[in-house]
């Protein structure tokens, strides 16, 4: 996969083994700090590349800000064409950019080439509502006609994370160009590289050069610096939440607003009136999938006391059967932790729990053949809701199953998190299953199913998994500002200003 990925990126930049930044429309290695990447399945190094210096980040906003006027002086529907045009490249492109996302971003390749699918849809979905996002006229008490537009914010900010960074590239980059924007982007320090493929297609596209700009860098300086450019009119932030809060107050320095996507402690709640099978299923999916580092994992189980000890051993037993291995191996289904820093917390997470009294069913960390690398194994622990394990994210594959009741003490566990990001019930009974729905507080739940989610479909959290959404039309009002315009129309308009709000 080494030789594929060289083949790639020598079609975009000459030094491979460097990572740059793109900024108007062109690559520019930094001058900072090393910043070094590594194999998640042998704990090699994979990458060592400087960080982005304060010339980058100031090119970038300089050429964002020129670009983003061209873009909106273009008509709506040539941008929708330029970003249907973007769709289509990343079709046409999509077994490299998943073999990018792999071998860069320690991804498993059938994982990648899904997420690469869905950044083509991102664009596709976005590029039709770029000549539909307009106003209304509204009926004023006055001789006014008033009527409001959306305009766009001007340059904005994206910092995502390293657990999806093409997804949340393609989620961010597509509604904040279709509501006529320019973006500065920085991905994760450990997973730039599909990003800056993403923004170069999109420039083959016709997009205005430096309308999307790639910042390889740590989010302590680069991000920290463009936080502070006076040209950020917002920040759209994707990570954990301990970052968000501090990217909030940066923001708020500056008096800009934010959007926080953040981290989460779903809970997936299983009565015993549902589909047994189908729910073991389900759970396995909701939490090893992704090897549990995703931010909506059903990372809480909650399980009705008659079915608990049944369901938790059947969740455990299937998950025997996932195949755990290389990212690059085609027939992976669960790959490793990221990185080393993501693997011990999620070791020191376990030997917390076990320490908290959980019963753990499935654990040890698993031998796979030729690693040395950040493997764990799928594990359920049998806890309580008070404990870390079953409060902390551990972005790992690791379930806490939690016995519960009936119907309202379910509700009351699956609320009791400072998070509220996703959540899921499963029941054959229709009336319980809405009743629940209702009560949990999250952003996203399902019934009967769990993880589908689509650009479509507005998405974002409760509490400490953040405020704003992503996805959907409500993407789009994010991205922009709303206008309001009055225009006289009276035979003989009265001259007292702001003072009558009725000429009757
Ligand atoms: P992180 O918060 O460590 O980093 C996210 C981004 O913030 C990176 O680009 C990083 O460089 C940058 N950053 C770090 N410190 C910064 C600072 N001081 N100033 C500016 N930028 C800074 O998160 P992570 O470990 O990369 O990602 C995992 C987290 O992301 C999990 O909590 C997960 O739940 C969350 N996540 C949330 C969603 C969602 O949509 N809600 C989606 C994916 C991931």
């Amino acid at each position: 996969m080494k030789t594929a990925y060289q083949n790639i990126i020598r079609q975009y930049w000459s030094d491979v083994d460097s990572i740059p930044s793109f900024v108007g429309g062109q690559f520019i290695h930094g001058k900072g700090d090393d910043i070094v990447i590594h194999n998640a399945h042998d704990g090699s190094e994979l990458f060592r590349y400087s960080d982005a210096d304060e010339s980058i980040t100031q090119k970038a906003s300089s050429a964002a800000e020129i670009a983003g006027k061209e873009w909106w002086a273009m008509t709506a529907q040539a941008r929708g064409r330029i970003m249907y045009i973007i769709g289509d490249k990343i079709r046409q492109n999509l077994e490299d950019l998943a073999i990018v996302e792999c071998y860069s971003s320690n991804k498993p390749l059938r994982d990648a080439k899904v997420e690469v699918q869905k950044v083509a849809e991102m664009f596709e979905y976005y590029a039709g509502w770029a000549d539909k996002l307009h106003g209304d006229v509204i009926p004023v008490p006055t001789s006014h006609l008033n009527y409001v537009k959306y305009e766009p914010l001007g340059t904005v900010l994206q910092i995502t994370p390293w657990n999806a960074p093409v997804f949340t590239c393609g989620w961010q980059l597509a509604p904040a160009i279709a509501a006529g924007n320019a973006v500065i982007l920085k991905p994760s320090e450990l997973t730039p590289v599909s990003s800056l493929l993403v923004a170069t297609l999109a420039h083959e596209a016709g997009i205005p050069k430096g309308l999307i700009n790639i910042i390889s860098g740590y989010g302590h300086t680069a991000g920290q610096r463009l936080i502070k450019q006076a040209n950020i009119r917002k920040v759209v932030f994707v990570g954990s939440p301990m970052t968000g809060k501090r990217i909030a107050v940066s923001a708020a320095e500056r008096g800009i607003p934010c959007v926080l996507e953040l981290g989460g402690k779903s809970a997936n709640i299983v009565f015993e009136d549902a589909d047994i099978e189908l729910a073991i299923k389900g759970a396995q999916a909701a939490i090893f999938s992704g090897a549990g580092q995703s931010c909506v994992s059903g990372s809480r189980l909650l399980v009705q006391e008659s079915i608990y000890d049944r369901f938790c051993e059947g969740v455990a037993q299937a998950a025997k059967h996932f195949v755990i291995g290389a990212p690059q191996d085609d027939t992976t289904q669960i790959g490793p932790i990221h990185n080393a820093k993501q693997y011990d917390h999620v070791k020191k997470m376990l030997e917390i729990a076990k320490k908290e009294g959980a019963t753990v069913i499935n654990n040890g960390l698993p031998s796979v053949p030729d690693s040395t690398g950040y493997y764990v194994n799928p594990t359920v622990l049998k806890g309580q809701n008070q404990m870390a394990c079953a409060q902390e994210e551990i972005f790992g594959p690791v379930v806490v199953a939690i016995p519960f009741k009936d119907e309202d003490d379910a509700i009351a566990i699956a609320n009791d998190s400072r998070f509220g990001l996703a959540g899921a019930v499963w029941t054959k009974d229709v009336g319980r299953a809405h009743r629940v729905a209702d009560q949990v507080k999250a952003g996203t739940f399902w019934i009967n199913s769990y993880k589908s989610i689509n650009v479509a479909s507005p998405f974002g959290g409760y509490g400490d998994s953040g405020y704003g959404r992503s996805s959907g039309l409500d993407a789009l009002r994010e991205y922009s500002e709303v206008k309001s315009v009055w225009v006289e129309t009276a035979r003989t308009p009265v001259a007292n200003f702001g003072y009558s709000a009725n000429l009757e």
